[in-house]
């Protein structure tokens, strides 16, 4: 059961079975895939500077989530982000864990363990 209240930043998207549906999401004959992301929504995020969330602008600071290897590394899958869209990213991961492998939710994400890191 869902228990995180879609906040109003994050109205303006489609839901998908409860879920707003991130900007980067690929979508497969009309529904949303939470495992995969649109390769050319990505490449708008990195040359308009858009969050990986919310679609909007962002600001002077971007936040990533990944797991440690990404950490170390500095290098993520999904493009920055608002620091609040990724707080919110990061509850819906772990609220949706309980339906991993089945495409819906936040579960790819659910999959890691989330690191915030601001990359400055
Ligand atoms: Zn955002």
């Amino acid at each position: 059961m869902q228990t995180i209240a879609i906040p109003t930043y994050l109205s303006h998207l489609p839901i998908y079975q409860g879920w707003p549906v991130p900007f980067t999401q690929a979508w497969f004959d009309g529904k949303p895939d939470f495992r995969t992301v649109d390769p050319q929504k990505t490449v708008r995020c990195v040359t308009e500077k858009l969050c990986a969330i919310c679609g909007r602008r962002l600001g002077d600071k971007s936040y990533f989530i990944g797991g440690p290897l990404s950490k170390a590394n500095r290098v993520f899958t999904d493009p920055p982000m608002h620091k609040r869209c990724a707080e919110f990213a990061e509850q819906a991961s772990r609220e949706s864990k309980h339906g991993e492998d089945s495409g819906d939710g936040f579960n790819a994400a659910a999959n890691t363990n989330v690191y915030f890191n601001r990359l400055d």
